[in-house]
């Protein structure tokens, strides 16, 4: 029987520590309490909101709907092919000890995306990425309710349309509720160290020829020297997405202002280091009220103590416009605002 719970803090969960109440609260952990929580009369015509980790998301206001909380359970080992190893969880598992089993199972491939925070189930919808690697590269398919059908679809890499930090869920919010994740590790696994921290760590600790533990380790070292811990400064990781800009704009960019930090892409364009454009508007370590922007990372905004959702969307204008000001160039929000 599904427990309904009326009028309830969020604050413990986002990792923002954001206020805000929902009207009803409901724990999924099954595709039937699913089924069931969208049947109850209680819940009709709601507005509805997943929350994994609640990593990524920035309430500014009560939610007067229903929250399902997803807490899908397990994890299996599929069968091999001759070019990969499957590995599927639900939704409800907690990324991080999920790459850590994965590692555990002798199925290398996710070690570059340790201890990002949230669920597996949320990774596909911005496809998480971190040190040399996205979610899509190691992406088979998902389990996911439409609910605009009512019923299970199976969705796989071609179709879920993965970008930078994008994929159809964003494009199509709140449409499919992903209830389990299969992950396609190729083989033989390769190291990806390109990424200038991660060789740097490795080859600080005598490391030439990496595992994936290793290399696992040395992310979460970096990480953990570098972002904020939720649990003592809330936050949302990065707070903006690199811009990409084409090729003549990024030229143009490096012309008035030599220093600017960007990567090549394939196709052409340019992503432009966001922190770096933030950095340089004199924000890494000022506040606005109880919200300010990080002192080791200026991408990531941190609620100081007691920030309320609208200080934190106050303080991302207030940088998005400077920016823009001073580059002419515009910040995307990553998290979900709501
Ligand atoms: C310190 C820190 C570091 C971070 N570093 C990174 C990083 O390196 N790279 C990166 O990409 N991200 C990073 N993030 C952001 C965040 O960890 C990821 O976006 C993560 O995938 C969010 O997971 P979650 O379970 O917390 O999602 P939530 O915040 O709960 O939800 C995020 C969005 O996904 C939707 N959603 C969640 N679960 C489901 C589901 N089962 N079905 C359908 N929709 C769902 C929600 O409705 C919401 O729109 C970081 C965050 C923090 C706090």
């Amino acid at each position: 029987m599904l427990q309904l719970q009326r009028d309830v803090s969020l604050r413990e969960l986002n990792t923002f520590g954001l206020p805000a109440t929902a009207r009803f609260v409901v724990t999924i952990d099954s595709e039937a309490a699913l089924l069931e929580a969208l049947a109850m009369p209680e819940l009709a015509g709601l507005p509805r909101l997943v929350l994994g980790g609640g990593s990524n998301v920035v309430l500014t206001r009560d939610f007067d709907g229903v929250v399902l909380r997803m807490a899908i359970r397990g994890r299996e080992r599929l069968a091999d092919d001759d070019h990969a190893r499957y590995v599927r969880g639900g939704a409800g598992e907690v990324w991080h000890e999920f790459v850590d089993w994965t590692l555990s199972q002798d199925c290398p491939g996710l070690e570059n995306l340790a201890l990002i925070p949230g669920t597996l189930g949320a990774a596909p919808i911005q496809n998480i990425g971190a040190y040399g690697l996205e979610l899509a590269e190691r992406f088979a398919e998902v389990r996911a309710l439409d609910t605009a059908t009512g019923t299970f679809v199976t969705l796989t890499r071609e179709v879920c349309a993965f970008g930078y930090r994008d994929s159809l869920f964003k494009r199509e919010p709140g449409r499919y509720i992903i209830v389990a994740v299969t992950l396609r590790l190729p083989q033989p696994w390769q190291p990806v160290t390109g990424y200038a921290d991660v060789s740097r760590t490795l080859a600080q600790a005598g490391i030439d020829q990496p595992s994936a533990r290793q290399i696992f380790d040395a992310v979460a070292d970096i990480r953990r020297r570098k972002l904020p811990d939720p649990l003592e400064l809330g936050n949302a990781g990065s707070f903006f997405k690199n811009p990409v800009v084409d090729a003549a704009t990024f030229a143009a960019l490096r012309e008035r202002f030599p220093q600017t930090v960007g990567y090549p892409q394939p196709d052409g364009s340019w992503k432009v280091a966001a922190g770096w454009l933030i950095d340089q508007c004199g924000w890494r370590g000022k506040s606005l009220g109880h919200a300010g922007v990080h002192e080791r990372q200026a991408l990531v905004l941190v609620n100081r103590g007691g920030a309320s959702g609208a200080e934190i969307v106050a303080l991302a204008r207030a940088v998005q416009a400077s920016v823009q000001a001073r580059f002419g160039v515009a910040l995307e929000p990553e998290p979900l605002m709501l």
